[in-house]
């Protein structure tokens, strides 16, 4: 099955969404919140996923990143169908390969900004010097290298969803997915985020889907997947930003 889905699509892609619904209420007034989607997101994209609230972005985002399953076809990671994955197997590939980052920042309050970041290395067994290694490497990315020892009580939103993102990386997953990760930040908090995940993207190769409704985000985006009532309406890359 792999194999013969390999070789017909693109393989390159990172992450293939193979013909996936997600139906809500089945049995009563059931809701297509995810409508037969079929997509392919390639290593190193930097991706706007938009669309009106209610669109299913979320539940898109959900299934991409495996915290939710779809009650039809198959989603690929690099080629392996997480939808066959059991529960522990699909905590553990979570684990692994993907990043998540939240609106709500979504930090453990009683860590430290640093230990928030720590934290998912020590669930991989990393050891204590690549964990001081790759800590200093993020919050330098992020530009919060002062910032390590804070609680987040003690920094903004912007500098939250910043370690939020640092959190996402640590674990050196394939992709990050981001929801609506500016949607409770003001307008320079979300350009300074922005500005880290471009950056991280153009010097890691680290690929980005990101949901959104702020245009100047949009903006920012290589390609854009909009959905609506829980399809794909438009898929555009601008013409100046393809790579
Ligand atoms: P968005 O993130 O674009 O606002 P969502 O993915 O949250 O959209 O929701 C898509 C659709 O699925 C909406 O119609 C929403 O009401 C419905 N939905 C989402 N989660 C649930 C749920 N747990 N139970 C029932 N319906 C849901
Ligand atoms: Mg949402």
């Amino acid at each position: 099955m792999h194999l013969e889905y390999k070789d017909m699509e693109n393989f390159k892609a990172v992450i293939d969404v193979h013909n996936v619904s997600k139906i809500y209420n089945p049995d009563t007034i059931p809701v297509y919140a995810i409508n037969n989607v079929h997509l392919h997101l390639n290593e190193g994209e930097f991706t706007a996923l938009v669309g009106p609230s209610g669109s299913g972005k979320t539940t898109l985002l959900n299934l991409i990143g495996g915290l939710d399953r779809p009650d039809e076809g198959n989603i690929f990671i690099d080629g392996e169908d997480i939808t066959k994955l059991s529960g522990g197997e699909l905590i553990d590939f979570r684990l692994k390969n993907i990043g998540f980052v939240f609106q709500s920042f979504n930090l453990i309050p009683v860590l430290t900004a640093k230990e928030n970041v720590e934290f998912i290395m020590l669930l991989q067994n990393i050891n204590k010097q690549e964990r001081l290694k790759r800590i200093n490497q993020l919050f330098k990315e992020i530009g919060l290298e002062d910032k390590q020892e804070s609680l987040p009580s003690q920094l903004s939103g912007g500098q939250q969803q910043r370690v939020a993102v640092a959190r996402a990386l640590a674990s050196k997953p394939k992709f990050i997915l981001a929801d609506e990760p500016t949607a409770n930040l003001d307008s320079k908090s979300a350009t300074n985020l922005l500005d880290v995940m471009e950056l991280l993207n153009k010097e890691e190769n680290m690929t980005f889907l990101f949901s959104t409704h702020d245009q100047r985000v949009i903006d920012r985006a290589r390609r854009v997947i909009t959905l609506v009532d829980g399809r794909v309406e438009a898929d555009t890359a601008p013409v100046s930003n393809k790579h």
